[in-house]
């Protein structure tokens, strides 16, 4: 009798075993099942995210450090795991961005870029590696983020945002993030956040210099209200074309994360009316207090005459996309030259028997060319002039 029990229990003990086995074995399948990343071609709707009821032990240890702080604590954290971010641009503001963001415990990550990794972009596009190139940089960085903090939901959209799609994606998620340099982009994103109703923490960086702004965050301005207008595109200079010390949006989308971080785990921004400017030459922060909502803002004004998504391409007369870039001003340029080049050589043939003619032509040339110079002058400065008369209703704080 005793020798059956004794058997009894020590198959007992193997089942148990066995079961505890089996356990961890579902659990590692179902963990590395929730890590497959599907790479997004089009906007689809997402179930909603609700916060966690409570953080289990290992938040605990992981997210110790923050935890400590009395500014976030557990209630913050637990926002935080509640918490949708939708990141426009997985560059060189975007991965950092990405990562602080992902290694805080945000809930779910909506990393969007059309654009795939290239050699150039290395430098400072931190969360992309040599092996990368060539891949979609949406699901480079959604995979470098998935290896930092496995419980993090990343989707990534490997699109174009576009006025079709932009208001369907925004609205799923709470806080957008803007980290896009075209004109027409910034518009679009600022109008589709308006028009849902969400906060955007937009910032850019170029050669040595950085900005950050939240638009349209309790009451403050949205980016219309400061820009009514789109700047001439020949005035506009991105990246490719004025180069960026790598590390300058590496603090700028720092400082973007420690802002969404804020809102997300119920601090709230201070950036909501004030342009944060920092000047890396000089090591210099500068804040500047916005002027506040204006009333007559096309898309967030009393009588707003943007109700939808508009063309933002023909809006901002050039392309949504900084690889297929139309420099107006070069071509015209250009073609000046070109005009001015034929008639040196016309009035040089004719006036080859006649001096006379010679100086009479030298001398219309070069007024042909003092109104064209004149003309290019006033244009390119009729726009700065309008960004100096928007920064003129701000106050330095
Ligand atoms: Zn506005």
């Amino acid at each position: 009798m005793a020798q059956e029990v004794c058997s009894l229990k020590a198959r007992l003990e193997e089942k148990e075993k066995e079961i505890v086995d089996l356990k961890n074995k579902l659990a590692q399948l179902e963990k590395s099942h929730a890590s497959v990343l599907e790479l997004q071609d089009k906007v689809t709707p997402l179930s909603p995210l609700t916060a966690k009821p409570a953080l289990s032990n290992e938040d605990i240890m992981r997210y110790s450090r923050q935890l400590l702080l009395p500014e976030l604590g557990v209630k913050g954290q637990l926002n935080l795991s509640g918490a949708s971010v939708l990141i426009v641009g997985c560059g060189g503001l975007g991965c950092p961005l990405a990562q602080y963001l992902a290694a805080a415990g945000v809930g779910r990550l909506g990393l969007l870029d059309y654009d795939e990794v290239e050699l150039s972009n290395l430098h400072r596009q931190v969360l992309h590696g040599e092996e990368n190139q060539g891949q979609a940089k949406a699901l480079s960085a959604a995979r470098a983020v998935k290896r930092l903090n496995s419980t993090v939901e990343c989707i990534p959209y490997h699109l174009q945002l576009s006025p079709e799609n932009a208001l369907q994606l925004i609205q799923q998620y709470p806080q957008a993030t803007s980290v896009t340099y075209n004109v027409p982009t910034r518009y679009l994103v600022n109008d589709a956040c308006v028009l849902s109703g969400k906060p955007l923490v937009s910032a850019s960086a170029l050669r040595m210099e950085g900005q950050l702004t939240v638009y349209n965050y309790c009451g403050g301005p949205c980016y219309r209200c400061l820009y009514p207008l789109p700047p001439p595109p020949e005035t506009v200079t991105n990246c490719s074309d004025g180069g960026v010390l790598g590390v300058v949006p590496g603090i700028m989308g720092c400082f973007q994360a420690l802002e969404v971080l804020k809102i997300a785990s119920g601090q709230g921004s201070s950036c909501g009316q004030q342009l944060l400017m920092f000047d890396a030459q000089g090591f210099r922060f500068r804040p500047i207090r916005l002027r506040p909502k204006q009333a007559d803002c096309a898309v967030c004004g009393e009588s707003p005459s943007v109700t939808q998504l508009i063309d933002y391409e023909a809006f901002c007369g050039s392309a949504a996309t900084d690889k297929d870039k139309t420099c107006l001003g070069v071509v015209c340029e250009h073609k000046v030259y070109l005009l001015i080049k034929c008639f040196l050589l016309a009035s040089v043939f004719i006036c080859v028997s006649s001096l006379t003619c010679l100086v009479l032509m030298t001398m219309c040339i070069f007024y042909i060319y003092l109104c064209i110079v004149i003309n290019i002058t006033t244009k390119a400065l009729s726009w700065q002039d309008q960004q100096i008369r928007s920064v003129s209703h701000v106050s330095i704080g």
